[in-house]
Parts: structure tokens; sequence; C-alpha cells
């Protein structure tokens, strides 16, 4: 058996896969990278060959003008590529439109690098997929038994209580998105509008066939003229409204607390919570866990006695 450790190292590019000569989601440039979705922190511009979904090069070019000089090699779900006899392929990981769980197979073992995942359902993106391994490697953002998140619908119907205009700082990227499309559903009274930086985003969603519902892209005078009415924008442009008092202030997040000053938490997340981690491990059946991203010492603990192997990835 291949060890982790002779197949998949830490490097300070990111996560190596020695035999494939490749990094998953590297935070510097590298020759091959293979990314999981287009986030910031997973996915940096101008890597010599991209291997990804369509979806995340689609965000990627948006939030990128410079990928144009990567040489990109999209996959579909599901579809196996080789590199290097190491073989290859995509499962949806719920996160985010084009958002994958990486499987690598090599030498009969399985190893499955998850990304950043959720289980929760999510209509504006592709549903999360079950994959069985060997060896599973995964974000522990949420493993914490204290985070329960709540259920997306009682978050946004939440929102019915209010009779005035609210500005939602969000994600630009994924959490904008599932928010619009949570108030296109259900809260068909309010008005939405979108910031710009935001609307960009909303278009490549729409270009893959997923519909955001009703929105339009801001316009202060309609916003100021209405009652009820929604505006959504990133979070440097939220932070612009932290004296204003004549709107509801809410901040999206996962988290407990707001970064940014508000009056209220919408607690939506596209990361799993610590029930989702724990379902996550027991589905995929693997038999060692490895944690990356965030503090995995509750699911290290949660594992110890399980008959699961656990350890962070060093
Ligand atoms: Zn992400
Ligand atoms: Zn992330």
């Amino acid at each position: 058996m291949v060890g982790v450790n002779n197949f998949i190292s830490l490097s300070k590019a990111g996560l190596y896969c020695i035999p494939g000569d490749f990094y998953l989601d590297p935070k510097r440039i590298v020759q091959t990278a293979v990314i999981s979705h287009a986030h910031g922190d997973h996915a940096v511009p101008n890597n010599v060959n991209v291997y990804c979904t369509k979806g995340t090069r689609e965000l990627m070019a948006m939030r990128y003008n410079a990928s144009a000089r990567s040489v990109f090699h999209l996959k579909e779900y599901r579809e196996a590529f080789d590199i290097r006899g190491v073989k290859i392929s995509f499962y949806p990981a719920g996160h985010i439109l084009g958002s994958a769980q990486i499987l690598l197979e090599y030498n009969s073992e399985r190893y499955l690098y998850t990304g950043d995942f959720k289980l929760q359902d999510d209509n504006s993106c592709e549903a999360f997929e079950f994959v069985e391994c060997d060896h599973l490697i995964t974000e522990t953002t949420f493993a914490d038994p204290t985070y329960d998140h709540p259920e997306p619908i009682a978050e946004i119907l939440s929102l019915n209580e209010f009779d005035q205009n609210v500005v939602i700082g969000a994600y630009a990227v994924g959490k904008a998105q599932r928010i619009t499309k949570l108030l296109a559903d259900h809260c068909p009274d309010k008005m939405v509008f979108v910031h710009n930086g935001v609307a960009a985003f909303h278009r490549v969603y729409e270009e893959h066939s997923r519909s955001l519902g009703e929105w339009m892209p801001y316009r202060r005078q309609e916003f100021l003229d209405s009652r009820n009415a929604v505006y959504i924008l990133p979070p440097a442009h939220f932070a612009r409204y932290s004296r204003n008092k004549t709107v509801l202030k809410i901040f999206a997040t996962g988290w407990k607390r707001s970064y940014y000053s508000c009056d209220r938490i919408l607690r939506i997340s596209d990361h799993a919570d610590w029930n989702d981690v724990l379902t996550l491990v027991r589905k995929t059946k693997t038999k060692q866990v490895y944690t990356v991203h965030g503090d995995g010492s509750h699911l290290i603990h949660h594992l110890k006695d399980s008959g699961i192997g656990i350890r962070k990835l060093a």
C-alpha cells in the first residue's frame, strides 16, 4: 500500500501529488494545477496547465482577466483522465458552481480531496455526491461540534419579517448567487438588487443554466424609493454601510459572529458543519482521514478510538 506521504505531500505551494507531479489547488504558480473551485484561496491565476471543470474556468476568467495565459483542460464530472499514471476524476462538491471533489486513483488506492464542500441543499449549484475512498483529505473549517448550520430556507424566510430595505453583505462568488436564488424562491415580494461586482458572476451562473430568479443590477434611486428591497453587495462595499441607519444591515456567514459591523447575521454557509463532516467520513467509508484547512483538533479527538485513522496532513 502506498501511504499518503509517498503519494501526496504538503509543500509551500500546496498539496503536491508526487507520482503525478501536479498540485491540488496550488497557492503559487506551478506547471500543472488541478483546481477544485474558483475561490481565490484555491485558484490562483497563471498556472501553466490547469485541469478543472468548465464552471470553474468561467468563474476564474471573470475573476482574473489574466487567466487566458493558462492552458485549460476542461473535464466533465465523472470523466476520468490521466496525469502520469494517476487516474483523476471530478465529483460535485456542492460548494459553488463548478466546484469539484478530486478523486485520485493510483496502485489500487483511492484518495479523495474534497476541496471546500457542503451537503446542504443549494439550488444554485450541482449537488454534492458521495464517493467512496481509502484516504480522505478534507477541510475542517466548521468541524467543531458547536457548529450546526441552520436550515437556509428558515434563515432566508426570516427576512420576510422586515418591511424595510435591507443590504446583505455576501461573498461575490457562490454565496451571493445562492442568496439571490433563495430570495427568488422564498421571498417573492422582495425586489432584489445586485452590485455590479456580483452581477458579473450571476451572469456566469445563468450561462451555465443555473437560473437565479428575478434580480437586477443596483439602481440607487429605485432602491431608495422602494420599501421592501434587498441589495446584495460584496463585503468591501458592505463595510461602507456601517454608519448608515436607513437600511437594515445583514451579513451572510456561517460563523457565529460577523467580521463586518452589521445589525444581524444571515447564517448561511457554503461549508459543511460538524455533523456533515461526520456524515462525509462515514459515507466515504474511508480508512484514513487527513485534515487540511482549519482546526482539525475536534475531529481528531472525535475519531480517536473509531478505528479510522486521522491526522493533520503535514
Ligand atoms: Zn471555497
Ligand atoms: Zn476554501
